[in-house]
């Protein structure tokens, strides 16, 4: 993880190191020229004397040598709107702060409606008492399945009480 700086990211497929050539070159020595021709020099920051005229030797280099995949620009442009998110979320990871973020997405995928229909159909279906929604068993299920779950339910008590009251009469027949 030493490598991972600014700008790098990790893989979501194979989990490797993803980061901009600029991350791994050093500036020329000594009499090292920074352009051999037309060709710009890219110097390998990890060993003495290693350089490549051209980005994709480069690239092939840290990768087979130093296990670091570089992302070449244009791949860049087209995967940044799929990354973004992802590379954010690896960066708050490294520094332990996605709880919050995680909180958020876990919100996000909880809607109410569809989460209050499925209780009062279990409820209601399964003849339990609407207390069920109260027992720490039912809300240790709850947590188990999204950490955030919980105090969805819990403020929802009172309408599930009335909509199992509702749909009871409603469901009454059928059963
Ligand atoms: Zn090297």
């Amino acid at each position: 993880m030493s490598f991972v700086s600014e700008g790098s990211s990790i893989s979501r497929d194979t989990g490797r190191i993803l980061s901009p050539i600029t991350e791994h070159t050093r500036p020329p020595q000594d009499e090292e020229p920074a352009q051999k021709g037309k060709n710009h020099m890219y110097y390998c920051k990890y060993c003495p004397a290693w350089s490549a005229q051209n980005t994709s030797n480069f690239r092939q280099h840290i990768q087979s040598k130093h296990g670091i995949a570089i992302i070449s620009q244009s791949r860049k442009v087209d995967d940044s709107s799929n990354t973004t998110l992802q590379s954010l979320y690896e960066k708050a990871m490294v520094i332990n702060q996605t709880s919050e973020l995680d909180a958020q997405i876990l919100k996000r995928a909880l809607n109410k409606e569809v989460i209050t229909q499925a209780i009062v159909s279990l409820i209601v279906i399964k003849n339990l008492s609407f207390q069920i929604i109260k027992s720490p068993y039912f809300h240790a299920l709850c947590k188990a399945l999204n950490p955030t779950a919980s105090n969805k339910i819990l403020s929802s008590h009172s309408t599930i009480k009335e909509h199992v009251r509702k749909s009871w009469l409603f469901h009454k027949d059928l059963i």
